[in-house]
């Protein structure tokens, strides 16, 4: 049975579309053929339902082409498995895959205890931390971590999107019965996004129930989001304290090290390794979270590919460029100024005022400067904020900063240290 079924699949995706063949045959398999009936088992009943309306026909037709018999083909539920599409996880979101550092060693570990023991370590477990640092990771490698276990559990795992839809959906059509025994009677339930049940109030409710009927019969929660359970802003107030009954772990955005680490592994995760300097370079210049360091290597790998390169600092160099120049954009001309005027001892109304005298307008050619190199304003912008001046009063200002630079090593230190500061 074992030798027969792949072939009949591959005829059967043959006469499908890729994607509904994944849909509806992922996780099938020949459980029983006895000469006249073949007996399919398939993951959960929404798949064997499809399966049963439409497709029973192919299925038999690809015996025929494939092995020259023709069963009748029988559906049945595999008992007690993931409620999963398999579609839904990511096959490299696993503990294995997941680089641990300071910033997320809690959150790590408690993933870990809650796999081995659903129920019973840390109930809810409530993961949060901003944009792209491994909440979904973790859940998922969650999910693949129960579904491995020998012992066979019901999970679900879903975005919160999806559950709010889900009962939405259920009350439209008078199915809430079915909504909560779906929801009600699994071993692990993991809902992502958490933050996002924030807007309607029945859903709320409806999460609640669903909560403390899991909760009382010892199976596991695990929620994620983007901020803590009290900084939800419109999340009840009863939710509130049950998400803190279990343990409430944070995400941090990742150390340099721990960004150096996560570059390697990625490397190796593809079969390549990038040079030191490489993976020093990127790991200082994408900083602000793990989607965005994963987003560079990509980026390098299809521009080293595309132009036929080798992945070197150089090519690092031209391909992040954008990520060099993001910080750029964040001064700002009032950030300027008032380092400026700080370090010239100065006032700001001297600044944009009309004054010339030689201790206000060096200040202000200074700042005219950096604002020049340092954001992305034109010269009229510039001129227009020092006091209406017009862009020929800029450009003179521009030439004085720069042949004092060239002149003074002392200066030029100041105008040096005074960007470096802004950026800090
Ligand atoms: P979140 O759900 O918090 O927004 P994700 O879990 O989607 O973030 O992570 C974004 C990307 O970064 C994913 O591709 C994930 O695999 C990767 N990632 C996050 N944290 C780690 C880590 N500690 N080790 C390896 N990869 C990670
Ligand atoms: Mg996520």
């Amino acid at each position: 049975m074992e030798r027969l079924w792949p072939p009949v699949l591959s005829e059967i995706e043959r006469q499908l579309d890729g994607d509904r063949f994944r849909v509806l045959f992922q996780g099938t398999e020949l459980v029983a053929y006895d000469g006249q009936t073949a007996e399919v088992a398939v993951p959960d009943r929404v798949q064997g339902d499809a399966i049963s309306r439409g497709y029973l026909g192919t299925i038999r037709d690809a015996f025929v082409r494939v092995a020259g018999l023709a069963p009748e083909v029988r559906i049945t539920i595999r008992e007690k498995t993931e409620a999963i599409p398999p579609l839904v996880l990511n096959p490299s979101y696993t503990f294995e895959n997941f680089v641990v550092g300071s910033s997320n060693r809690l959150a790590h570990a408690a993933a870990i205890a809650v796999a081995d023991s659903p129920g019973l370590a840390y109930n809810p477990l409530f993961l949060h931390g901003s944009v792209g640092l491994g909440k979904t990771h973790l859940l998922q490698a969650i999910c693949h971590a129960v579904i491995r276990r020998p012992r066979q559990l019901q999970i679900l795992y879903l975005s919160c999107e999806s559950f709010t839809n889900d009962f939405v959906s259920a009350l439209e059509r008078g199915q809430v019965e079915n909504f909560r025994y779906k929801y009600r009677h699994v071993d692990v339930l993991l809902i992502d996004d958490i933050q996002f049940l924030a807007k309607t109030e029945k859903t709320q409710e409806e999460f609640f129930h669903t909560f403390n009927t899991l909760y009382n019969a010892q199976k596991q929660i695990i929620l994620s989001s983007d901020s803590a359970p009290k900084d939800i802003p419109t999340l009840e107030e009863r939710l509130v304290s049950r998400f803190k009954w279990g343990l409430v772990s944070s995400i941090d955005p990742p150390s340099l090290e721990m960004r150096v680490a996560i570059l390697r592994n990625k490397a190796r995760i593809r079969g390549l390794e990038f040079p030191p300097d490489v993976v020093q370079f990127i790991a200082e210049t994408v900083t602000s979270n793990i989607r965005e360091l994963e987003g560079a290597v990509l980026k390098l790998l299809a521009y080293a590919k595309l132009t036929e390169r080798p992945v070197d600092l150089a090519l690092a160099r031209e391909v992040l460029q954008d990520y060099l120049r993001a910080p750029l954009r964040r001064v700002t001309i009032d950030g300027i100024v008032q380092r400026v005027t700080q370090a010239f001892g100065v006032k700001l109304a001297d600044i944009q005022g009309k004054r010339r005298t030689k201790s206000v307008s060096l200040p202000r050619q200074v700042c005219m400067y950096l604002a020049r190199s340092l954001t992305d304003h034109s010269l009229e912008e510039i001129g227009g904020y020092f006091g209406g001046r017009d862009h020929t009063t800029v450009i003179a200002a521009l030439d004085r900063v720069k042949l004092l630079r060239e002149r003074d090593p002392a200066f030029s230190g100041l105008v040096d240290k005074l960007t470096k500061e802004l950026f800090a």
